[in-house]
């Protein structure tokens, strides 16, 4: 299907979807450039939550009661609707988490615990968010296996040369991100599947930063794990996906035991359910699976293409004017970025351009973005990072750069 273009003027009204964008702060127009940690909601998003529980909330058991039923069917329905988003072959193979850091951590756990053993590598890149590294590291330290770490350049680019040369015989996963969240690279994913796979080594991607600002088919790119959170992408905390292909599911030892995951327990033992339902222990957040389906359809009404071309257009002129900013140094210069503007300014911590930033109404991060290893190999201990989304506008980065200027000593 072609996506119906949108042009400037049109995201200019998707402004108006977002409630809390109206919302003025410290007496000033909100310019919201903290995406990157979490979206801000479209009402229809918030209008799903409410009317999933003033008509449908109960808890999920297939032919117990009528409301059961129908919580039951939306959970599914948001799986399905989440296949589609994403592409992958079967619903079976979407597995509903709390976010990001728990799908990379049931990823780490069971297959440290089912394949992991000493002297084994798992491979990542430099530039990893410490939640895909810190259940690595977990995982090799209770199996006797080893990091091994896929240099960045000064631009932030992946050296596909040095991983190349570091990945073996000993390699048993690579775990790298799509987008980095630190710097805004976008790492060559599909040649480091390929690469991989000749070499038989499964590929796990961190899609947090990628999968609300282009089109992610988890069947072309070809990893075998694919890790998101729904807040970064316009729907509730608390709900995010695995995507893992059927043959790693099937084989995978569970993650957490508890009800919804079995078929028959005895004291004796423990038949599992099928996947994904066997990765998904205890009651499910039915209200997170609601809202990330509504979501998924707002954001498919747009268009990923769209979305993704407004968002380069405003980094571009984001890019060229922090430049008029004496003492200004864009960190993470990689050739494709992501909608993500790291920056160090001389003379100021990223903290105290944080704060001048807040003063202006202009939301911000600024530290180490959970990727210290990553400041780490630019010398730095932070930076100041403007992350862009849908409702950005050429306004919010004029209102960044008018707050850059008043950073006097
Ligand atoms: N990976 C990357 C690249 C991220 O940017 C983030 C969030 O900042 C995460 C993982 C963790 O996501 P969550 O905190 O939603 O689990």
């Amino acid at each position: 299907s072609c996506p119906r273009r949108m042009m400037g003027a049109d995201f200019q009204r998707l402004r108006n979807d977002f409630p809390l964008l109206a919302r003025p702060v410290r007496g000033q127009r909100l310019a919201y450039l903290d995406s990157a940690a979490t979206t801000q909601k479209p009402l229809e998003v918030i209008e799903a939550l409410r009317r999933y529980y003033l008509e449908d909330n109960a808890n999920t058991h297939r032919g117990v009661h009528f409301l059961s039923d129908r919580a039951t069917e939306l959970y599914e329905a948001a799986r399905e609707r989440v296949r589609r988003f994403v592409n992958a072959a079967r619903a079976d193979e979407i597995v509903f988490v709390r976010g990001t850091t728990e799908a990379i951590n049931l990823v780490a756990a069971t297959f440290g615990r089912a394949f992991l053993r000493a002297g084994d590598e798992i491979l990542l890149s430099a530039m990893e968010h410490h939640s895909n590294i810190v259940p690595w590291q977990i995982a090799c330290e209770q199996a006797g296996a080893q990091l091994r770490v896929v240099p960045i350049d000064d631009d932030g680019e992946f050296r596909f040369d040095e991983f190349e040369r570091l990945i073996g015989p000993r390699t048993r996963l690579v775990a790298v991100t799509h987008v980095s969240n630190a710097l805004g690279t976008v790492t060559p994913l599909r040649r480091i599947v390929e690469r991989a796979h000749a070499a038989g080594v499964p590929v796990l991607a961190d899609g947090a930063q990628a999968i609300a600002h282009a089109a992610v088919d988890v069947q072309a790119l070809g990893c075998d794990f694919y890790a998101f959170s729904g807040h970064k992408l316009y729907a509730p905390m608390g709900i995010g996906v695995l995507y893992g292909k059927s043959e790693w599911l099937a084989k995978l030892p569970p993650y957490q035991g508890g009800g919804h995951m079995i078929r028959d327990v005895t004291f004796a033992r423990t038949e599992y359910d099928l996947p994904p339902r066997k990765y998904e222990a205890g009651t499910p957040n039915v209200e997170g699976a609601v809202g990330l389906a509504a979501a998924l359809d707002y954001l498919e009404r747009i268009g990923l293409a769209a979305i993704g071309a407004h968002e380069r257009a405003l980094l571009d002129y984001a890019t060229a004017r922090v430049a008029e900013i004496g003492g200004l140094r864009v960190i993470g210069t990689a050739r494709e970025k992501g909608a993500i503007l790291s920056f160090v300014v001389d003379g100021f911590t990223a903290g105290e351009v944080g704060s001048a930033l807040d003063r202006h109404g202009v939301a911000a991060r600024s530290g180490h973005h959970c990727a210290l290893p990553a400041m780490r190999r630019f010398g730095i201990e932070g930076t100041a990072r403007a992350s862009f989304a849908l409702y950005n506008d050429r306004e919010d980065v004029d209102q960044l750069v008018a707050a850059l200027r008043t950073l006097r000593r």
